[in-house]
């Protein structure tokens, strides 16, 4: 038995009988051959930050931080190892004059982890993770090792591209980059309804547009983020500060404040709110997509057809506004294009995405199964590595190509070696 395994939250634990970490590509594929042939499952961990069961095994658990590094650049495409982080990529590209076009809230993530659960940021015509994998080499439940890309195999690439490992091991990824730029971030603090009636227009407006909505404040931190030919800002401490207070220290005390007195939660959101206003720092982007996030909590979200997404806001605040329910946690709301990738929640649409949280250790069961409901009448489609309660039949209903993704991981995984109970609740119809 090895040590106890937690994923990023606290939420999910797992020990498993056997943990592999390889550092090369023959150690995956020795480490698959040994667990098949000992009848153990096998699930590959990246950095542990999905807050769903995905890694959790009582079998095999694979991790690759070992198996990490830039291996080849050609032209404005980066092949890296599949342990490698996004944020020891970024410097490495940069090096290189290159970047990645889009990014989200954290950069602790696996690129292989951020793949497989199809991660993005925010933005307009920009996608998420997978759909800038341009090739990929798999290890498969036989030890077979695929190459695969839109010409050739073109049917397991668009399986892989977001597979939840459930279809092989990534052992490298190639990624679409582009030069290398800076960003600018504009911050403003709003009331609700005036985000609201901006934002389709300022989505559009902006390379990257994202709000953050204080349920209990009605007010929104409207974000932005655009390319810019400026220097990098000074004062790096004063937004390091500024970030630490809205988004981590300040919340954790204000999370646990208005846990114990309720009637502060109202003043201390509208106080937040206020704390997130500012901006004009500029930034490689690499350093200014990413936040710390200190304050550990659990998290859903859904996307939604794009043109759905502010409705869906509206309706989210109804049910706040009738139930009287109090959350202290922003509700994060975000545009990602639509992509071909067949089980990418963005598959064949561009979406909105709308998050909600609560600290790691409160009980969300009430609150995530009522916004469950409204993302379910648009039919929502869940991120893969947030909380949810959709099983395989609802599954397959959201997604066009859900039997074509089962065809390729039943034959590529006949014996479900890379299945636990959570992903068998996800594929198989009667787990
Ligand atoms: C604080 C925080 C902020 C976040 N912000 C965002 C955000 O802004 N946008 C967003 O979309 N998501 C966000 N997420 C979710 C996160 O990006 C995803 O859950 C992501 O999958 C986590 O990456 P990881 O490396 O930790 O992967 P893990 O959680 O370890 O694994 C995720 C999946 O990838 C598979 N996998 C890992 N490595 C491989 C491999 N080599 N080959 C095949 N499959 C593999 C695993 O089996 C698993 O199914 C956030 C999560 C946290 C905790």
């Amino acid at each position: 038995m090895t040590e106890i395994w937690r994923n990023w939250s606290g939420l999910q634990t797992a020990s498993p009988a056997v943990a592999f970490t390889p550092v090369e590509e023959t150690g995956i594929v020795a480490a698959v051959r040994e667990a098949a042939a000992r009848g153990l499952p096998l699930r590959v961990v990246g950095s542990g930050h999905s807050f769903t069961p995905l890694c959790v095994t009582g079998g095999a658990q694979l991790t690759l931080a070992g198996h990490a590094g830039l291996i080849a650049v050609e032209g404005e495409q980066a092949t890296v190892k599949s342990g490698t982080t996004i944020r020891s990529l970024g410097p490495l590209l940069r090096q290189r004059g290159l970047g990645l076009a889009n990014q989200g809230d954290i950069d602790a993530q696996a690129i292989a982890g951020a793949v497989g659960t199809g991660t993005h940021g925010t933005g307009k015509g920009l996608g998420n993770f997978s759909s800038m994998v341009r090739g990929l080499r798999l290890v498969t439940a036989d030890g077979s090792v695929i190459d695969c890309d839109g010409e050739h195999e073109p049917e397991i690439f668009a399986a892989a591209r977001c597979s939840i490992g459930a279809i092989g091991i990534f052992s490298t990824l190639t990624l679409a980059c582009v030069p290398a730029y800076s960003l600018r971030e504009g911050l403003t603090v709003r009331s609700l309804d005036s985000a609201l009636s901006g934002f389709a227009e300022e989505a559009a407006g902006h390379r990257h547009a994202e709000f953050f909505w204080f349920p209990l404040s009605d007010k929104a931190v409207v974000k932005t983020l655009d390319p810019t030919d400026a220097a990098p800002s000074r004062g790096r401490r004063f937004r390091g500060v500024k970030e630490l207070v809205l988004e981590n220290g300040a919340l954790w005390t204000m999370a646990q404040l208005a846990r114990v007195l309720p009637p502060l939660t109202g003043p201390l959101a509208r106080f937040s709110a206020v704390l997130g206003g500012g901006g004009g720092f500029v930034d490689h982007s690499e350093r200014l997509f990413p936040s710390n996030r200190l304050v550990r909590f659990n998290e859903m979200e859904y996307a939604v057809p794009a043109e759905q997404g502010l409705d869906c806001i509206a309706e989210i605040r109804a049910w706040f506004r009738q139930t009287g329910t109090r959350v202290y946690f922003p509700v994060e709301f975000r545009y990602v294009a639509g992509d071909d990738v067949w089980l990418s929640p963005f598959s064949g649409r561009d979406s909105a995405t709308i998050a909600v949280h609560r600290l790691a250790g409160e009980d969300f069961t009430a609150y995530f199964a009522a916004m469950e409901a409204i993302f379910a009448n648009h039919r929502g489609r869940p991120h893969w590595g947030k909380l949810h309660t959709l099983k395989a039949a609802q599954l397959a209903a959201l997604y066009p190509d859900w039997e074509r993704f089962q065809a390729v991981r039943r034959r590529l995984d006949p014996k479900g070696l890379f299945l636990n109970d959570y992903l068998r609740g996800l594929f198989e119809p009667q787990a």
